[in-house]
């Protein structure tokens, strides 16, 4: 009886506690109040991020939250914005960005906040932060301009575990110790793992490799994203490759930049196509993404064999002094772009080149044209040489066909994602233009213009797909208690400005973009409020190893990874990473668990009473406690 008692009353203070919870965050005052709302944006017509067509409604924000949709008295705001004629959209996710070292640098990250892009996914290609708790805190530190999720790279990872001697399968050990790495970022709040396959030192792993560092993030409930071994000559045995990888770890599969990028299969991209949706008909989760323009972006490595470069920066040097092996890197670089259906070097444009700047803007073989006075693919391998020797350069790489692009943007799977950094907009360097450009050509070229998507669509493509693939849940629609996340646009305006010659132009008619409630533009100009935050992958429960366990086993363990979630929140919220309203909601959600877990011990005839008996389950718990305290601060 005593105990029934004491559950009637946990469920009375749950039940209060839910109530208080629906309350939004504004209405503590009088609800007709002058200034209920942080920001009213009125007169706008919503696209929501579902795909539905757009409805008329005013948006209240307060505390970072959207909450309230509908009529709404702009002089409830403490802000107003007049959204007449504009598009109220969610803020675009832009899964596949390459932010380390440049966040550091340029922390608005104005060229995707003026796009529109107000959560980024980075740790693409292979390459992470190899401490992502400590990446996390020393970004946030001076504060960030868009959210940042991120993947943990295998090509870090493998780098970490196995030194400069890589150029084999790992050891025992070896690998154990990248599973730890990943299995540490996971927990440090990774959304999942990526590969770079066509870099070092990820290109020698083999698929079984990938596949055991795959289930580490598929328990953890993360996905694999990879940049594919290939992606010209044998582009679809490279898709085959990562479904195989996914299907073998259970992992849902994300191919990075999709892509066409030799000239023999141009015309190819719905055959490749074909196997991703086999899979997706198997029960396999393949989601794709993808930038909006036929060219690609990468470092002049690319045009090279990965040979060159084991042993990393002096030995390429060893190697291009002897005169058989610099033979054999000239004829490896003619016959890669020969492979490719290219019979010169004029498809790969200097998007930045330290030793002379006057490259930038050009391609290779325009290059050796002014430099050398020659026009044949030999003399061109050899200006590569030249400019690999001299300290290596970034390029643009014009080897895809419009009709690719435009193939794989039609599937319903394929998300608008830009592989964008952070940059400036000063400096001699002539980077891609989906740096700046990529959100606002997918509005105003593909669908204004060519008329290849509606525009709720594409703004499905760009928010709510991206945010339900990575799992990060209060993003990527415009509903109550969703972060407020928003871009508003004038869908008859918009458009990039940035092009290949002049690539670091802000587009024109996106008006604004706010950020977790703040106004990060206005009127198209950027306000840098720095209103990003860390979006970690809910902490929550590795799926069990083992599959033999107890029943009284898999009960402790589901009690330990309980506490083990709280001790780890309850240092989130005290190292001031999660608001008091974030921590209690994930405060309840965890004391749920709680009741639930209790509920089953209570009626299981298999369990330890002693073990159950040591004061874990008397109410207030632990977690009923914090509860108790946080509701006693406001
Ligand atoms: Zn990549």
């Amino acid at each position: 009886m005593g105990q029934a008692r004491k559950v009637h009353a946990i469920t009375v203070v749950l039940i209060s506690v839910l109530i208080l919870r629906l309350i939004p965050v504004a209405g503590q005052g009088n609800p007709s109040s002058p200034t209920d709302f942080d920001l009213v944006i009125f007169g706008g017509r919503i696209l929501d991020g579902t795909g539905n067509p757009w409805f008329k409604a005013d948006v209240g924000i307060s505390a970072g939250k959207i909450v309230e949709i509908g009529k709404i008295d702009p002089s409830r705001g403490l802000q107003r914005i007049d959204a007449q004629g504009l598009i109220v959209a969610p803020g675009f996710v832009d899964v596949h960005t390459h932010l380390e070292g440049a966040i550091e640098l340029v922390p608005d990250a104005e060229n995707l906040v003026m796009m529109g892009v107000t959560t980024v996914v980075t740790g693409n290609c292979g390459s992470s932060a190899l401490n992502l708790a400590e990446w996390f805190e020393a970004i946030s530190k001076n504060g960030i301009g868009v959210n940042i999720a991120s993947l943990v790279g295998h090509n870090t990872v493998r780098r970490a575990a196995m030194g400069g001697d890589f150029n084999r399968t790992p050891s025992p050990e070896e690998m154990r110790r990248m599973r730890e790495l990943v299995q540490r970022a996971m927990e440090d709040g990774a959304v999942g793992f990526s590969s770079g396959l066509e870099y070092l030192p990820g290109a020698y792993a083999n698929a079984y490799e990938l596949t055991e560092l795959a289930k580490v993030s598929a328990r953890y409930g993360g996905l694999y994203a990879t940049h594919m071994r290939d992606e010209g000559e044998f582009v679809d045995k490279s898709v085959s490759e990562s479904i195989a990888v996914g299907e073998q770890a259970d992992c849902p599969v994300e191919i990075s930049h999709l892509k066409i990028s030799s000239k023999k299969r141009w015309g190819e991209a719905s055959r490749i196509l074909k196997l991703v949706e086999a899979a997706r008909d198997r029960g396999l989760q393949v989601t794709v993404d993808q930038y909006m323009y036929p060219a690609s972006s990468t470092d002049i490595s690319i045009l090279f064999y990965p040979w060159l470069f084991e042993g990393g920066g002096g030995r390429v040097h060893e190697r291009l002094n002897d005169p058989t092996a610099r033979e054999q890197v000239r004829k490896d670089v003619v016959n890669k772009a020969r492979a490719q259906g290219f019979n010169d070097l004029s498809f790969a444009y200097v998007a930045s080149y330290d030793k002379e700047s006057s490259f930038n803007g050009k391609n290779i073989a325009e290059i050796t044209n002014r430099i050398k006075n020659k026009t044949d693919i030999v003399s061109q391998a050899d200006m590569a040489i030249e400019m690999l020797e001299a300290g290596g350069a970034r390029l643009v790489l014009r080897k895809m066909s419009e009709a690719d692009v435009e193939t794989i943007l039609k599937q319903p799977f394929t998300m608008v994602a830009s592989d964008a950094s952070v940059m400036g907009q000063g400096g001699s360097s002539v980077p891609h233009p989906r740096n700046f450009g990529n959100n606002a050509r997918t509005l105003g070229y593909y669908v204004r213009e060519r008329k290849l998507l509606t525009l709720p669509e594409a703004i499905r493509r760009m928010t709510s797909l991206p945010a339900q693939t990575f799992k990060l849940w209060d993003r990527g629609l415009v509903r109550p208690g969703m972060a407020a996340d928003l871009v508003l646009f004038d869908e008859k305006r918009v458009a990039d400005l940035a092009t290949f010659e002049q690539p670091k132009r802000h587009p024109m008619g996106i008006d604004y973009v706010i950020v977790n409630g703040k106004v990060a533009v206005q009127k198209s100009m950027g306000t840098q409020p720095r209103a990003g935050r860390i979006l970690r992958w809910k902490i929550q429960a590795a799926q069990p190893v083992s599959v033999s366990l107890s029943a009284e086993q898999s009960l402790r363990a589901r009690d330990e990874e309980i506490l083990r979630r709280f001790k780890a929140l309850q240092s989130e919220w005290k190292a001031k990473r999660l608001t008091r309203d974030e921590y209690l909601a994930a405060l309840l959600d965890l004391q749920m668990e709680e009741v639930k877990l209790f509920d089953v011990v209570r009626k299981s005839k298999e369990v330890d009473p002693e073990y159950w008996a040591r004061g874990r389950m008397d109410y207030p718990t632990v977690i009923g406690k914090e509860i108790r305290e946080l509701m006693k601060t406001k």
